[in-house]
């Protein structure tokens, strides 16, 4: 099966990140995925605001994930909206495992995940950048996390869907990979799979986050070197 953008059904899409392009965030990333452009930026560890979400045993982590007016076909309403607060909700579960968030308590991390431009897999491109952003801040991590979703389009089972594929697509996995421990630390679902597709693209989403986890890699070797 040939794919609407010439890849073979286990390739992802071209990748670019860079680490720390943001003077004025404690820590930040720039990631390219397709035509995904999206930029994550780490505050902290910094005060609680409010301060009846400080913790006295860690710090408190919160992930705004957002998308500008422009970033999609149908110019998007600015502000939060029910998806977006959806997708800050799983990305502060997929990121927080990987902090040692222990280390800060009575104080706040914050990552702001901004979408330039959107076209599918928004959330598994900005828990990658967002997790460059925090080595970037200089938080102490278990490890990194890289995701990367896989779906079921025409019947196949293939890696990284870009918007097309996802707006015929009959399934979508997102999925995210804490290294070191292996610990899934991102699964969804929508749409039907057989017990066997979902097995399928299981497989092909980690390889995936393989190599994800190999980029976000080079690019920290780029800014920081071996
Ligand atoms: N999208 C859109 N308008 C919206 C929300 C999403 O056009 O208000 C597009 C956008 O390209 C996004 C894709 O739909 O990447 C898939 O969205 P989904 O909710 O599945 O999340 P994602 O795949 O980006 O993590």
């Amino acid at each position: 099966m040939t794919r609407c953008d010439g890849r073979k059904k286990n390739e992802l899409r071209d990748v670019k990140m860079e680490v720390g392009v943001l003077k004025r965030a404690d820590g930040s990333a720039y990631i390219e995925w397709g035509n995904n452009k999206i930029f994550a930026g780490v505050y902290g560890p910094k005060e609680v605001i409010p301060r009846f979400l400080a913790r006295n045993d860690r710090a408190y982590l919160r992930c705004k994930y957002s998308m500008t007016p422009f970033s999609v076909e149908e110019r998007k309403r600015p502000g939060p909206d029910r998806r977006s607060v959806e997708i800050g909700k799983v990305t502060t579960g997929a990121l927080a495992p990987a902090i040692l968030l222990e280390n800060y308590p009575n104080s706040m991390i914050e990552i702001l995940i901004d979408v330039m431009q959107a076209d599918a897999g928004t959330r598994c491109a900005g828990i990658t950048a967002a997790t460059l952003a925090l080595v970037d801040a200089g938080i102490p991590m278990r490890g990194l996390v890289s995701a990367c979703a896989a779906g079921k389009v025409d019947d196949e089972i293939v890696l990284d869907l870009c918007k097309e594929e996802d707006n015929l697509g009959q399934a979508d996995i997102p999925l995210a990979i804490l290294s070191r421990t292996e610990e899934i630390t991102l699964l969804q679902m929508d749409g039907i799979m057989t017990e066997n597709e979902v097995e399928e693209a299981l497989g092909l989403a980690i390889e995936g986050c393989k190599s994800v986890y190999q980029m976000q890699m080079d690019a920290l070797k780029t800014k920081y070197g071996d």
